[in-house]
């Protein structure tokens, strides 16, 4: 089922969803499946599962040289969306990238997702990271590009005229909004105004970076309905659960940790007072939220089922 049709058929209530990654390379589907198990009482309407593109490694030779070499951290998403939703019965929904994928190995991968059944996507560009070495020439450059392949598929229109054109695929469509703005975009208007160019051009919905402070959140939200971007937009959400988060998260996620929780933080004296004091927030954050008739709940486990648990009893 669409996400869209999801939201629709909750008619206001507030629908509860999940990001999970998939396992580092080489780890057994099985730890991921221990992280959903305690999740899945909680019914979540969906789970979004990552997508991780090459990365270069650097390796020691036995001449001492370094050797460069291409690896993906965590390879799966495709099978591992196939093997959750056969499992637990759950709407899955794969991640899509540009970085580091062409346009023609794009649409094979939706051509896979198709004919498995899958009917949702979250089209995003890509964390770029180590990945710009090993770019491919004919990849999209942002994700409102990689929006126009997957509406065009759902109208019968592939990447070349030689393939046949007996299909259409019928994919709903999920972009990331950033509350606190992308990291690369010059200003807020900016942002907003690419934003509201993925969804002109397809996009069904909008799932946040995470925040920490909702009034960021609820603003966000007034910019977007002024420009006439009317999809709904979801909440993304994730507890602190380690002081060194403090620091980590704003430098890779660009936003702010507000000073309140901050100083919560600094006062703990073992990882679980932090844990305690994540959740707590997150809690009070959830509940807000839930109270202003958001359409979901969208948690960032992390592959970490503890946290979310513990905010889903509290919440749900
Ligand atoms: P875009 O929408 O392409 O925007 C990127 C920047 O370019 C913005 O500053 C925007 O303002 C600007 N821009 C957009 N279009 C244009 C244009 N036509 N001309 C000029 N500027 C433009 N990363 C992964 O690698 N794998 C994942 O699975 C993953 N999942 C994510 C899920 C969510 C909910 C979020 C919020 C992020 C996720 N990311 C993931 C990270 C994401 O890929 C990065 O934040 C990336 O830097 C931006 O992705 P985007 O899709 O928002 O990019």
């Amino acid at each position: 089922m669409k996400i869209t049709d999801k939201l629709d058929a909750a008619k206001g209530e507030t629908l509860f969803s999940l990001e999970i990654l998939p396992p580092q390379k080489g780890k057994k589907i099985n730890d991921l499946f221990a992280v959903l198990d305690p999740l899945m009482e909680f019914k979540p309407a969906f789970v979004d599962v990552t997508y991780h593109p090459e990365e270069m490694i650097y390796k020691r030779r036995p001449d001492g040289l370094i050797e460069e070499a291409p690896l993906r951290p965590r390879p799966g998403t495709v099978g591992i969306c196939a093997a959750i939703s056969y499992k637990y019965n759950v709407e899955t929904v794969p991640h899509l990238v540009c970085v580091g994928f062409s346009k023609e190995e794009t649409e094979d991968a939706l051509f896979s997702l198709c004919y498995q059944g899958i009917e949702n996507v979250m089209v995003l560009k890509g964390d770029e990271k180590n990945h710009l070495k090993i770019g491919k020439t004919n990849q999209h450059k942002y994700a409102s590009e990689l929006v126009d392949q997957v509406a065009n598929m759902n109208k019968g229109k592939f990447l070349h005229e030689e393939t046949l054109n007996e299909m259409e695929t019928d994919f709903c469509i999920g972009v990331a909004g950033y509350p606190e703005k992308h990291f690369e975009a010059p200003n807020m208007n900016t942002d907003l105004k690419w934003l509201k160019n993925k969804v002109d051009l397809g996009a069904d919905y909008i799932i946040t970076q995470m925040f920490f402070d909702n009034k960021k959140y609820f603003n966000f939200v007034d910019k977007c309905r002024k420009i006439g971007i009317n999809v709904p937009i979801i909440p993304g959400l994730k507890p602190i659960d380690a002081k060194y988060q403090l620091k980590s998260i704003p430098s890779r996620f660009f936003l702010e940790i507000p000073d309140e929780l901050t100083k919560e933080v600094e006062k703990c004296k073992t990882i679980s007072d932090v844990k305690q004091v994540g959740e707590e927030w997150c809690i009070m954050q959830s509940k807000e939220l839930k109270a202003a008739g958001v359409p979901a709940l969208h948690y960032y486990t992390m592959s970490k089922s503890d946290g979310v648990v513990n905010i889903a009893k509290a919440v749900l």
